[in-house]
């Protein structure tokens, strides 16, 4: 790789030894990439996980609070179904007390 400064050969050194300046950037910049792209991959909800998450609310509500800095569908999608959850469960212990009146 060459000095994008001074088109020095820098090799595979981030900083360049002829001008100091920082030239790793396209390098650093495909790791972003590559990282980006590994974090979509794990960024699936599992459907097992959805259903556990409307099981136990409390377990997506602490999931999505917990990861949604590094998961964001993931964690959203954990998130909705514990709302969803509350939100049957609310649902029918309205429709309970009204057949209990
Ligand atoms: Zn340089």
């Amino acid at each position: 790789m060459y000095c994008k400064y001074c088109g020095n050969d820098i090799g595979d050194a981030v900083f360049c030894p002829n001008c100091n300046k920082q030239s790793g950037y396209d390098v650093l910049l495909s790791d972003a990439t590559h990282y980006d792209q590994v974090k979509k991959v794990d960024d699936v909800p599992n459907i097992f996980l959805i259903i556990l998450a409307f099981f136990i609310p409390l377990f997506g509500f602490i999931y999505y609070f917990t990861q949604i800095s590094k998961y964001k569908v993931k964690s959203r999608a954990y998130g909705i179904s514990a709302l969803v959850s509350v939100g049957v469960n609310v649902v029918v212990l309205v429709l309970m007390l009204l057949m209990i009146i």
